[in-house]
């Protein structure tokens, strides 16, 4: 088999006045998204998320990555990893044995690689009609417990929020903290951690996420601040890059600290697992390295004691692909479900994206990412170049 043609779909989708909401980023008026999509001469085709900005995926894919992988067999996924990653000194790092990364811009380039990396495992999926969870030692669950991943509700709302999602089945409800509650992070956040636990009582998982919008004093204030309504893990307390001050944060407090939606490759993760910064990793499938880096991290993160519990905000075929590590993976420990408006979530793909009765997501069966995408993806979710995801927080 041999690939024929590798293409990116971009896609928008605009999200109506009264489903807009707003954190420390902003208030999110529409979600854009890139798909890689890779033919091949029998037929198969295979899908992939890139993270990056679509424009800038759509670009170093099909540009620069395109080059590399065409004309080769889509089934040597390990080997047109390490080309992309390695580019022209592919040689000399395989005649060595140690990775020799092409200087390109490595964040954006890692979501172009990761893209396209789960295209291929979707492709040799596809190849031999298995899912993906078999191909990397088959399944230790059929379901993933799941959080849902939302909690923008201000006080007042987010007590309401939080037991619409309980009533979906949610065991876990994960809310943002810190930044949004400006000019008042601790005392905001913690009226709000508040309400929620009163409202869902003891026995529901709660995640708080501040996007390193703290800095670290305030961070370990908050932690301070809400340890007696038992949460089961704080997210981003310190910016991404500031790893020292994370093993600060976490050496302080007496909360499970998550980190590394913003961390790309296993060499990214080495270092957060040489500064003890974190007990909960969350690379990002789309972004990190695709499934083969996935991998190599989650074997690192077993080895540290660190739980993984994946970064899953984009669209379906994100979801997908984390779905069947989920399944693979003994170490995946929460499956992030996003809870806002994203129709390239929930209308992309053939099967069912929701929890059962019990929070949990069954992982779906069929081969390679095991769902099948909806071929007028881009007449359904026309791509707008001026679309901004953000507006300015209100
Ligand atoms: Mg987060």
């Amino acid at each position: 088999m041999k690939i024929r043609d590798v293409k990116v779909m971009l896609l928008t989708a605009k999200v109506p006045p009264e489903r807009q909401y707003a954190s420390d980023f902003g208030r999110v008026t529409s979600r854009s998204a890139a798909i890689v999509r890779i033919d091949t001469d029998e037929g198969i085709t295979g899908y992939g998320e890139a993270k990056g900005t679509p424009l800038v995926m759509k670009s170093i894919i099909e540009h620069e990555l395109k080059p590399q992988v065409i004309g080769e067999d889509p089934t040597k996924v390990t080997y047109l990893w390490e080309k992309m990653y390695n580019g022209s000194r592919l040689g000399l790092s395989l005649y060595y044995g140690r990775s020799q990364p092409t200087s390109t811009a490595p964040g954006e380039l890692m979501c172009a690689i990761s893209g396209v990396d789960v295209a291929l495992w979707d492709i040799l999926g596809k190849s031999l009609n298995v899912p993906i969870y078999k191909l990397i030692g088959g399944a230790v669950r059929d379901r993933i417990k799941a959080y849902a991943s939302a909690g923008h509700g201000k006080v007042g709302r987010i007590g309401q929020e939080f037991a619409g999602y309980v009533a979906k089945g949610y065991k876990a409800c994960k809310m943002r903290v810190g930044g949004m509650d400006h000019p008042h992070m601790v005392a905001g956040s913690r009226a709000r951690v508040k309400e929620a636990r009163e409202t869902v009582g003891p026995d529901i998982d709660i995640m708080l996420d501040a996007h390193g919008s703290t800095g670290i004093t305030d961070a370990i204030k908050l932690a301070k601040a809400v340890e007696e309504f038992n949460i089961t893990w704080y997210e981003e307390p310190a910016i991404y890059h500031n790893i020292k001050g994370l093993a600060e944060v976490r050496q302080s407090i007496n909360i499970p600290v998550a980190t590394g939606e913003n961390l790309y490759t296993r060499f990214g993760f080495r270092d957060l697992a040489d500064a003890r910064a974190a007990d909960i990793w969350q690379p990002d499938t789309a972004m990190a390295g695709g499934i083969t880096e996935m991998l190599r991290i989650a074997a690192m993160a077993s080895a540290n004691e660190a739980q993984l519990a994946p970064h899953v905000w984009g669209t379906a075929i994100l979801w997908a692909a984390s779905l069947q590590l989920a399944a693979a993976l003994p170490n995946y420990y929460y499956f992030e479900f996003s809870q806002t408006y994203s129709p390239l979530l929930t209308e992309l793909i053939s099967v069912p994206v929701q929890v059962d009765k019990d929070g949990n997501v069954p992982v779906p069966d069929g081969p390679g990412l095991g769902v099948e995408v909806d071929p007028e993806a881009e007449k359904h979710f026309p791509f707008e170049e001026s679309a901004s995801e953000y507006a300015p927080a209100t």
